[in-house]
């Protein structure tokens, strides 16, 4: 079984549609897929549509963003009814938080001599959301950085002209908007925080307690030794385990629909009833 349960449309911060990241993943032979962009679910009427014409499984999803000790965490909602009021009640508080954030965003870079950034990022955002990946495109287009890393390095971090730091829901309320919707709250990348081993096993100890489901043992970007290890934490944390490529489209990004390790046989699936 092929399966991919981490994607991303232009509806975020990825580059293709959501027709185009349906086609790729049937291309790719995935029996089980998921769209799941940051904070909202508006790609995937589309998806479904396309899923539905090409026959290809498709679990509605969504990635949000959540707070841990004052870290911005990603928490993955699989299997989501987006017809929760709750749950979409949650998403439109985070969606106008990013609106209100690309605006201060946009103040901070203005003082920096970046002017009408605000008109010229909703140009490179394809839809409604605007998201920092979207800040640093038009950061590099304009000329003024080279690429992504110097971006979030001169800009959009911390005290920088353009930094904003995140104000999300915490991690126990975005758990309970996934589970409102009946959907599995998994968290996304562990080991994409920037925090050492014993503070990621403090992280899933809290979020289990939480009432976490799952946790994301492959990825796209995985090595054999960090799913072993992260397989590892499921067990001991009695999460469920789940595998997605996180797949933007990005010209610079080497991930692909589908192209994932194997699972190691070691925990329960996250998609095992579906
Ligand atoms: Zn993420
Ligand atoms: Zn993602």
């Amino acid at each position: 079984m092929k399966i991919d349960l981490h994607n991303h449309s232009y509806y975020s911060d990825g580059v293709l549609s959501p027709t185009e990241v349906v086609n790729l993943a049937k291309q790719e032979g995935c029996d089980i897929f998921s769209l799941t962009d940051h904070d909202t679910t508006d790609g995937l009427l589309e998806a479904q549509k396309q899923a539905d014409e090409v026959g290809l499984k498709l679990v509605h999803g969504v990635e949000i963003s959540a707070m841990w000790s004052n870290m911005t965490i990603h928490i993955l909602g699989l299997n989501v009814d987006i017809n929760n009021p709750i749950f979409q009640a949650g998403l439109k508080q985070h969606q106008d938080f990013r609106q209100l954030r690309a605006e201060k965003m946009a103040r901070g870079l203005g003082g920096a001599g970046v002017f009408s950034a605000l008109e010229k990022v909703k140009v490179v955002a394809k839809k409604g959301m605007i998201t920092r990946t979207h800040f640093a495109q038009m950061l590099i287009q304009e000329g003024v950085c080279k690429d992504m890393r110097s971006v979030f390095k001169r800009f959009l971090t911390g005290k920088k002209p353009g930094g904003v730091g995140g104000q999300w829901a915490q991690f126990d309320e975005v758990i309970g908007w996934i589970h409102a919707a009946g959907g599995k709250a998994v968290l996304a990348h562990p080991l994409r925080y920037r925090m050492t081993n014993t503070k990621i096993k403090r992280l899933l100890s809290h979020l289990s307690g939480a009432g976490l489901d799952g946790v994301e043992v492959v990825t796209g970007s995985s090595s054999k030794d960090e799913i072993t290890l992260v397989s590892q934490w499921a067990t001991q944390f009695d999460l469920l385990v789940s595998s997605g490529s996180d797949y933007h489209g990005w010209p610079n990004q080497r991930t692909r629909i589908g192209r994932l390790h194997d699972m190691p046989n070691v925990n329960q699936t996250v998609w095992k009833d579906w």
